[in-house]
């Protein structure tokens, strides 16, 4: 599609008052006629076309300030207009709907005039014409955002409501980046908004950092009977304060006594699941990792859990008594052999 300069068609400068456009176009009008062209009939219909679509613009005011606005930028408003379309949900919305123009022409349909006329002035992407022309027939652009859940949620899975801050069609302009002739004020012409939306979105158990969640259809909207595109949540773990995650495996700290590592002993331990009992064999080296098996998160893909390790992190006595003092003493002369 190219861009029309209709003010170039009329051979007018682009703050010419309207009396100059009017008498420009009849001037032209009557040269281009097709009646007063016999020998070149069909070059002179185009011209005589161009220059009535021309007039149709320039020549109404309120086509004529839209034009001046989203004119030069026609490119950049159409993409708008398609971006805009993200998360609207009335189907029925005209797609290039730059504005209210357009409903004098009977029936809506395509005018006759230039494609770049259409796109602006009589909303082509309406059902019935987009239908027939299957060229604006799209599928909606697929949207990632990032989505942060706990180790609890991503443990669980399950149903989450969650808010995010997705674009949203510009109430104040409705999508159209103009109010009265001029930029949007509250989107600066962009037709669309950051807003808050609220999601119901199923978790599934075990999932991972920067793994996505597909919400089917919530992506931008599809043009012309097109589909959908739908919505990737990429999921960001927030940092637990009691486990470390390493796949589908579960790092934890415990602090236990001198005792329980040199005597061996019973523990209680932290899961996910709830508090276990684990049993530290005699003899347990400080910093020794415990693995319980099955303790880890759910794999994603189904097939049981990963395991949780347990990291014994000794805690020495402190603060002896004057008995302790001399059994440590006693113990120690004992290991040295001088007993
Ligand atoms: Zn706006």
């Amino acid at each position: 599609m190219n861009y029309k300069d209709y003010y170039a068609i009329l051979g007018v400068p682009k703050g010419a008052p309207e009396k100059d456009i009017k008498s420009a176009y009849r001037k032209l009008a009557r040269k281009w006629h097709p009646d007063a062209n016999p020998d070149n009939p069909k070059a002179a219909e185009e011209k005589f076309k161009e220059l009535s679509e021309a007039y149709e613009v320039l020549g109404d005011a309120d086509k004529r300030k839209k034009y001046d606005v989203l004119g030069s930028d026609w490119q950049q408003a159409s993409r708008q207009a398609e971006q805009q379309r993200r998360y609207r949900t009335q189907q029925d919305q005209t797609f290039y709907d730059f504005g209210n123009f357009g409903g004098g022409q009977a029936g809506g349909g395509p005018s006759g005039f230039s494609d770049f006329f259409d796109m602006f002035f009589t909303g082509v992407g309406k059902r019935g014409a987009a239908t027939q022309s299957s060229a604006f027939s799209k599928r909606g652009q697929d949207l990632e955002t990032t989505i942060e859940l706990s180790l609890r949620d991503a443990y669980d899975g399950g149903k989450k409501s969650v808010s995010l801050q997705l674009e949203d069609t510009c109430s104040r302009c409705r999508g159209t980046g103009t109010v009265d002739g001029r930029l949007c004020p509250v989107c600066h012409g962009t037709g669309h908004v950051l807003a808050s939306k609220k999601f119901e979105v199923t978790i599934p158990k075990g999932i991972g950092d920067g793994q996505r969640i597909r919400l089917q259809g919530q992506g931008g909207a599809g043009t012309g009977g097109g589909a959908n595109g739908d919505l990737f949540l990429v999921v960001t773990l927030a940092e637990d304060p009691t486990y470390k995650r390493k796949a589908d495996d579960l790092y934890v700290d415990l602090p236990v006594n001198l005792f329980d590592l040199v005597l061996g002993g019973e523990v209680k331990v932290p899961t996910m699941a709830g508090q276990v009992s684990m049993t530290i064999p005699e003899g347990t080296q400080n910093n020794r990792l415990l693995r319980l098996s099955g303790k880890g998160m759910p794999k994603v893909k189904g097939g049981g859990a990963g395991d949780q390790y347990v990291r014994l992190i000794g805690q020495l006595p402190q603060n002896l008594s004057e008995k302790e003092r001399k059994l440590f003493r006693e113990l120690a002369a004992i290991r040295n052999g001088k007993k």
